[in-house]
């Protein structure tokens, strides 16, 4: 076990039953514990606050909820349901409420679970106000009695949203946004495993630039690297409400969820899948091999395909950040099974992740970052076919025709007009098979990368030429 997948385990089993409402004292704690811990590390979290009643664009932030007590009892007083054993029992923002209620009305405001009977439920009613509790589908399926006592203390008040911000800079003030929500009482898989892996990759970077930093001070990453732990849906407008003038500069990014269920990983296109921030993961991905840890294999699916989450945020009109999304999902959601067995419930407990696939999922998306650090437009040097046994370079059809095919296929595609990831994506391979390509290409002299389209093709040169 490593240092940092011990700490993700220690803060997941330290924070999982926090409440953490969306706008809460839990999600606080967890929020300032999450600071404190980066902090002992060396790392920094800016933590930006919007108070309740702010606007974001057509959103406005929520007021602060507390639930102090709740429970439902037979009119006898044997308490049946209570906050106190779990937090999923009130319905998050529920009105508050105290009185008799007919059985008939009680089950009206009682939620279950529609797949698991012995499971509570995640119920949420941030902006249309009603009171109502969670319960098994067994236990309601047992009331039998007239009327029922309900007691729900809650209380509405004004607050702070506060979104966590960790920044690498890099060479380039355009940024790659990793966004994970810290929001959800008492659940671990959603989406505490996107927070603690995002901080873990982030972990991982600054590591990386330490060891680059005492070979040679030059050395950064090209692209600056931001992770957003937020609140969900209104975390991500109020963070980029509020941060207008950054989102030209930001490249892409990739929301994580769920990552450490038994599923094998899932990778969701943003609602531009021609971007080169699409193009280049999709094609890393494939190469990264992730069914290698499991029985099935990876899988990608279009926008909106796999999971809706914080990414719709960013995609959408207005922002237009292709935000691509990672996570272990079952199946896709024209399947009509859920994210995973035990999604939105009080049986996504620790129980059901594991250290292994924590770590699989970071050194996932840290090959996904090393592919878009790499994506760079490959510019001939060469005119003509290369003569490829001049250069030591040729592969021998009659021994390896893939091979042989496959560099004349690259190579004739490295005109200054297209990136590894548009080649990789044309021919149908991973990121890396053209990388290697490409690596071997500039070690000889043969190409030079470029972060911009430089073409080489001579009629281009003549059409841009500044007009006399
Ligand atoms: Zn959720």
């Amino acid at each position: 076990m490593t240092d940092h997948t011990s700490i993700m385990l220690n803060l997941i089993n330290d924070l999982w039953f926090l409440k953490r409402d969306i706008v809460s004292d839990g999600y606080d704690q967890a929020l300032f514990r999450l600071r404190d811990e980066l902090a002992a590390s060396g790392l920094s979290m800016i933590i930006h606050e919007y108070p309740s009643g702010e606007p974001c664009w057509t959103w406005k932030v929520p007021e602060k909820w507390t639930c102090h007590e709740a429970f439902l009892e037979t009119l006898d007083g044997r308490r049946l349901i209570d906050y106190a054993a779990h937090p999923l029992h009130v319905v998050s923002y529920s009105l508050p409420f105290e009185g008799v209620v007919s059985r008939e009305e009680l089950l009206h405001h009682l939620y279950a679970h529609p797949r698991l009977p012995d499971a509570v439920p995640f119920v949420f009613k941030y902006y249309d106000r009603d009171w109502g509790l969670c319960a098994t589908q067994n236990l309601r399926d047992s009331l039998t009695d007239e009327a029922y006592r309900v007691v729900i203390r809650s209380s509405f008040e004004p607050g702070t949203l506060k979104v966590g911000e960790m920044i690498i800079p890099g060479q380039s003030k355009q940024s790659f946004v990793l966004v994970a929500h810290l929001c959800h009482p008492a659940m671990v898989n959603d989406d505490l495993t996107g927070v603690l892996v995002g901080m873990d990759v982030m972990r991982a970077l600054i590591a990386r630039i330490s060891d680059l930093q005492s070979a040679n001070r030059e050395q950064r990453m090209y692209y600056t690297y931001r992770l957003l732990i937020l609140p969900e849906t209104i975390g991500s407008v109020a963070y980029l409400s509020h941060h207008e003038p950054l989102i030209p500069d930001i490249k892409g990014g990739l929301f994580l969820e769920m990552l450490g269920n038994d599923s094998p990983h899932a990778l969701q296109s943003s609602f531009q899948p021609d971007s080169q921030v699409d193009r280049c993961l999709s094609a890393a991905f494939r190469g990264l091999d992730p069914h290698r840890l499991y029985s099935t294999a990876g899988y990608q699916g279009p926008y909106r395909t796999i999971i809706d989450n914080d990414e719709r945020q960013f995609n959408a009109p207005g922002v237009r950040v292709p935000m691509l999304s990672l996570s272990r999902v079952e199946a896709p959601k024209s399947t009509g099974r859920p994210p995973y067995p035990e999604y939105h419930s009080s049986l996504d407990t620790p129980a059901i992740i594991t250290q292994e696939r924590l770590e699989a999922s970071r050194d996932l998306i840290l090959g996904l970052i090393d592919a878009h650090e790499r994506n760079q437009y490959i510019v001939n040097n060469f005119k003509g076919e290369i003569f490829c046994s001049g250069y030591g370079i040729w592969i021998d059809y009659r021994v390896n025709p893939q091979g042989h095919r496959r560099l004349f296929e690259i190579m004739e595609r490295c005109d200054g007009e297209h990136t590894v990831a548009d080649i990789a994506s044309a021919l149908d391979i991973s990121f890396q098979a053209v990388w290697e390509i490409a690596a071997l290409l500039e070690s000889k002299g043969l190409v030079w990368f470029s972060r911009t389209p430089h073409s080489t093709d001579p009629k281009n040169r003549i059409a841009k030429a500044p007009n006399p």
